[in-house]
């Protein structure tokens, strides 16, 4: 199978040598799993982000958007048992000093022995399990006391509910009715890894969706429809993609019922997006500790209720994560070894590239003035450096569905060659038809090559 070719390792590596995802503070030695996003990260990650919104604000009339502070007042996660309950339990090693998270040691290293999991040596000396608070700490103004102790939220969510009293005053939007955020969330992760899988400053893209008590059910199938179509439309293999409830001890405090979407990675089954039924847990709570009401009511028929919430929560990096992984391919053309990312075309950082054959005769002239042309329509990218195969290995590592190539013949015809990353077709298309033939194959259904015909 194409995908045992894909290896984390491959991953970090054509990450960092063509610039998608790169270690963070690397000239200070890094910091732990921070990582900074790169030209072509950035290109990618908003494609994602913008295929994300597509989702949830162009394709329904029922979602509005909200962009909301990362430091909200304390208040708010003293109501949404975030300063109570949002702990993992850690561990100490007493013979390593190493910490480590009481419930995932199968995913951690011993601190002497790399080859084993903390506990499994007769050195290791670990401590009860004890509470840890994730959230991240700060203090707001000049004065540090007692009053300007806040967080950075770790998740984007609460931002959202308190809102939802004005969002019903101005959006005229009635349940069942959603708001979508995206933004960074920040977690004090005990482990973090897998690369950008688990880092303690991530992206978020959460939609709570308020419905009618007795409608919740029926939303919270919807909505877990609607998630896994998304990943599939863009092209993950549904093969590698799954739900899995969540048993009744495994659910958080808040939540009646939650699924996750999980993703085959390279390390097994893990979570992409949760999707839960919060119930009216949050409206109620910030509605107790704010002493505002927060309900709907009709105007109509004078009914008023706590609307229950519906949630995909999903990140934005591990999307990235999993559509890099699961586009990531390997193989041979006349004999040479190609990497290639098979990236639906949406989600392609650049859509085309424009290369002149050689560096001279008027071609490069030519190739500018279509470049100039396209990049008006889609993320263009222009490369008249190295022998033409170079070129194309380059733009299929970064995942560029479509070429353009300039020969002696486009002087004389104006025809150029469109070839296509996957396929490696080559037709002859002329220069004025180029914006539309792209434009109209971007709105074609997509399917990954690697599921054969
Ligand atoms: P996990 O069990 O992996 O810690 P979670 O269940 O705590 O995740 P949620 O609180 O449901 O995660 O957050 C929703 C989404 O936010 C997750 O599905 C994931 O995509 C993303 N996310 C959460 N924590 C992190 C993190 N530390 N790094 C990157 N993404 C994260």
């Amino acid at each position: 199978m194409a995908d045992d070719v894909v290896t984390m390792d491959k991953i970090v590596s054509l990450s960092k040598r063509r610039g998608f995802v790169l270690p963070s503070s690397e000239i200070y030695g890094g910091l732990g799993s921070s990582y900074d996003y790169g030209h072509y990260g950035v290109l990618l990650k908003n494609n994602v982000r913008a295929q994300w919104w597509r989702a949830m604000l162009q394709e329904r009339d029922d979602v509005v958007a909200l962009d909301s502070a990362i430091i909200q007042h304390p208040r708010t996660w003293e109501a949404s048992g975030h300063l109570a309950g949002f702990t993992d339990p850690l561990v100490d090693c007493r013979t390593c000093k190493l910490r480590f998270r009481a419930d995932k040691l199968e995913e951690a290293q011993c601190g002497r022995k790399p080859s084993v999991h903390p506990g499994e040596t007769p050195e290791c000396d670990l401590t009860e399990a004890r509470d840890f608070n994730l959230m991240f700490e700060t203090t707001v103004g000049p004065v540090k006391d007692e009053g300007s102790t806040v967080y950075l939220r770790p998740e984007t969510a609460q931002g959202i509910f308190l809102n939802f009293r004005s969002y019903l005053q101005f959006s005229r939007k009635k349940p069942p009715f959603g708001i979508a955020q995206i933004g960074k969330s920040f977690r004090n992760e005990i482990t973090t890894g897998n690369f950008i899988f688990r880092t303690r400053e991530f992206e978020q893209m959460e939609m709570e969706y308020f419905v009618p008590p007795d409608q919740a059910e029926r939303w919270f199938e919807h909505w877990l429809e609607q998630r896994i179509n998304w990943y599939t439309m863009l092209g993950i293999r549904p093969d590698h993609l799954r739900l899995r409830a969540h048993d009744p001890e495994e659910l958080s405090h808040y939540s009646r019922a939650t699924s996750d979407v999980e993703y085959l990675f390279p390390m097994g089954w893990s979570e992409l997006e949760g999707i839960a039924n919060r119930g009216d847990f949050d409206l109620t709570q910030h509605a107790e500790f704010s002493g505002q009401k927060l309900e709907y009511v009709d105007t109509v028929t004078g009914e008023r209720y706590v609307p229950h919430v519906i949630e995909p929560a999903a990140g934005a990096d591990r999307a990235f994560l999993a559509f890099i992984v699961d586009a990531y391919d390997e193989d041979e053309i006349e004999g040479e070894r190609r990497t290639v990312l098979r990236l639906h075309p949406l989600l392609a950082p650049v859509k085309v590239a424009v290369l002149p054959l050689v560096r001279k005769d008027g071609q490069p002239e030519l190739a500018r003035e279509i470049y100039r042309d396209l990049r008006e329509r889609v993320q263009a990218e222009y490369d008249e450096g190295g022998a033409i195969g170079r070129r194309y290995r380059r733009q299929d590592e970064i995942g560029t569905p479509w070429a353009v190539t300039i020969d002696h013949q486009s002087l004389e015809d104006r025809t150029v060659t469109l070839r296509d990353r996957d396929s490696l077709g080559q037709e002859r298309i002329a220069i004025g038809e180029l914006g539309e033939e792209l434009e109209q194959r971007l709105r074609q259904p997509w399917h990954s090559p690697k599921l054969g015909e």
